[in-house]
């Protein structure tokens, strides 16, 4: 079985090659680093962080929360799907979380979360304000308004809600 950095979770740590079956193997590659390689086909393995988004949803009565079940607030959020921006995936988490249309005001960081449970992801923050359709609750429970000085607790489980810019 191929080894592989650390910071790979189990879930991505394969034995055979995705494409044709064959069992993958370690080399090293020109620089020295140790990748994993199918022998038969030649596909290379590179591990990827996941690439997530949060938004800060500001209108002129507060801050949009996300009220999961279970307790506590979420902001809009998820992962930037694969050959998307991460602008125009916060666009979309918020069309299906709030049932706001956004645009972006500023990009507020990033930060990386190594222990994501879809794995290593780096996720970037933004400032967005509501430009169109009508608040309503969504897939990540209800929503509403809350005044920017009265947010909510964070729910354990969304804990890339807690936006923060890098050191
Ligand atoms: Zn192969």
């Amino acid at each position: 079985m191929p080894e592989y950095p650390a910071a790979v979770p189990a879930r991505l740590r394969y034995r055979l090659c995705r494409h044709c079956g064959r069992a993958l193997v370690n080399f090293a590659d020109a620089e020295g680093v140790v990748r994993t390689r199918c022998p038969a086909c030649g596909w290379i393995h590179y591990p990827a962080n996941v690439v997530g988004i949060g938004a800060v949803i500001v209108t002129p009565a507060g801050v949009v929360s996300l009220h999961p079940p279970g307790g506590g607030a979420a902001l809009p959020g998820g992962v930037v799907e694969i050959g998307e921006r991460p602008e125009d995936a916060v666009v979309r988490a918020c069309r299906q979380e709030t049932g706001l249309e956004v645009e972006v005001v500023r990009e507020l960081g990033r930060w990386f979360w190594p222990d994501h449970p879809h794995g290593p992801m780096l996720s970037f923050g933004f400032e967005v304000r509501p430009v169109g359709g009508t608040l309503r609750d969504g897939l990540e429970g209800r929503a509403e308004v809350r005044p920017c000085g009265a947010f909510p607790a964070i729910a354990p489980a969304r804990k890339g809600s807690a936006i923060r810019t890098p050191p």
